[in-house]
């Protein structure tokens, strides 16, 4: 069996919502489990109508209850033309809706929304795009069933950010999904979506769609994962900055770890650990581009000098130089204490014999961390810094990647530099006005610089 995903631009309207019904036609020998997100926008709007209704603003959140049931009714009357089954299902959906307008009026009274209220607010917005899927797939000649999710996906009660609980999902998966896949049908579930083993409900966190398919996937063994999104995969980098990027095929695991803080948006890769660890695939593919490569995500996929170059376009560096380094231990402790009493989360390192240098994502705020700092030693600051990272498996195999990427930076400045424990990451810290001519020259360099095929 295969997991097929569907984010929430990919059920985001009925034409999308067709799309995928084909898609999924075009999987059916592959006997697929369908997880889907909220329609776009939709938990975004239920996080607004909890927040309005416990301020108070119950007015506001009513009309944001009403403005989902039109966005659900009017997808529904798109995708499900003969009335009287677009009523049967408009039932179905109403009483969420029904739920969601008691549970504003509840929180305008109490003034407060706890974490669990949010989540089972939030959580209609997967209910409802799951049994409006189902449907719309069922009036296509799909043989779809809906399954609450939240009977499988068993959680702890860490509410807004629920801890799945392995073993007992693997077997409710089998309990709940197998007899459906065994008999040729497909079973149609919302991701993100959860209960505690007391059947209170949760959710997994922002994006958890992606982690649901991939836990479910894992506790099924499935043969693959895909996740249908709104981008054609993962590229060589950021095609607003290099407008030659391409399609990245094949990434190792590890890789798009690595690239997974530059905010390259297609997917958090902790969310699809489970799978990986099981040596699952993952694909991502284009749900408006059906007929695209895609990227497969593995842990074995070939290892390339360089697969992807990814940039931060502002970052500050901090400086320390300080003699009492010098043979010194515990003085490294002494230094990032200092950055944790002031909650500074750092970024990139590195050391000489008496230098420490530190690159900060944030420099809000930083001036009673440097008066701590010129305790220990000189302090200098550089704002206007930026990051470009190369990331490849075989980067300091015995290639001569590093050779050519310092070659490729020419007169290009480089204040810091520091390759990753992995090996897989040289990351280098530029001017923030050289970030761009930089990623150009590399991508060149390591990708060509002709016009990359679609
Ligand atoms: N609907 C949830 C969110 O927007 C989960 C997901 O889309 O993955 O965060
Ligand atoms: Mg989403």
């Amino acid at each position: 069996m295969i997991v097929v995903k569907f984010g929430g631009t990919s059920v985001g309207d009925a034409a999308a919502i067709d799309r995928a019904a084909s898609i999924v036609r075009g999987r059916m020998p592959g006997r697929p489990l369908v997880i889907v997100s909220a329609m776009s926008g939709v938990t975004n709007a239920l996080i607004d109508i909890s927040d309005q209704a416990s301020r108070g603003q119950l007015v506001l959140a009513v009309r944001g209850v009403e403005a989902l049931r039109e966005k659900h009714l009017q997808a529904l009357a798109d995708l499900v033309p003969d009335e009287s089954v677009a009523s049967e299902v408009g039932a179905e959906l109403s009483a969420s809706f029904d739920d969601l307008a008691r549970l504003a009026e509840a929180l305008s009274v109490l003034g407060y929304c706890t974490a669990r209220s949010q989540d089972a607010l939030v959580a209609q917005g997967e209910l409802l795009s799951s049994q409006l899927v189902t449907a719309a797939f069922q009036v296509r000649g799909i043989p779809a069933e809906f399954v609450d999710a939240r009977q499988v996906m068993t959680t702890d009660d860490r509410f807004g950010r629920a801890e799945p609980q392995v073993d007992a999902i693997a077997e409710r998966a089998r309990e709940r999904f197998l007899p459906i896949l065994r008999e040729g049908r497909i079973p149609v579930a919302g991701g993100f979506i959860g209960a505690t083993a007391e059947g209170v409900t949760t959710t997994l966190g922002r994006g958890g769609s992606d982690y649901s398919a991939s836990l479910f996937g894992a506790a099924l063994q499935a043969d693959a994962i895909e996740i249908w999104t709104d981008v054609d995969g993962m590229l060589t980098a950021d095609p607003r900055v290099v407008p030659t990027a391409r399609l990245i095929e094949r990434i190792r695991f590890d890789e798009a770890s690595e690239l997974a803080s530059f905010g390259a948006k297609v997917l958090h890769p902790s969310t699809i650990t489970p799978a990986v660890r099981r040596g699952i695939p993952v694909y991502v593919y284009n749900s408006r581009r059906p007929d695209g490569t895609g990227t497969l995500i593995t842990s074995d996929a070939p290892r390339r000098p360089v697969s992807a170059i990814a940039a931060k376009s502002q970052t500050t560096v901090v400086k320390l130089r300080s003699a009492r380094m010098l043979l010194a231990h515990g003085f490294l402790r002494t230094v990032f204490e200092v950055f944790e009493r002031h909650h500074i989360s750092i970024d990139v390192i590195a050391t000489s014999e008496v230098s420490l240098s530190v690159t900060l994502d944030h420099a809000e705020n930083l001036e009673a961390l440097l008066v701590d700092l010129r305790g220990l030693g000189d302090v200098s600051v550089e704002r206007g810094r930026g990051i470009v990272s190369i990331v490849g498996a075989g980067l300091t195999d015995a290639s001569n990647a590093m050779a050519r990427a310092f070659t490729a930076l020419g007169d290009v400045r480089v204040h810091m530099a520091s390759v990753s424990a992995t090996g897989i990451n040289l990351t280098l810290v530029l001017d923030a006005d050289q970030v761009t001519p930089a990623m150009q020259r590399l991508h060149d360099a390591f990708f060509g610089a002709a016009p990359a095929a679609p």
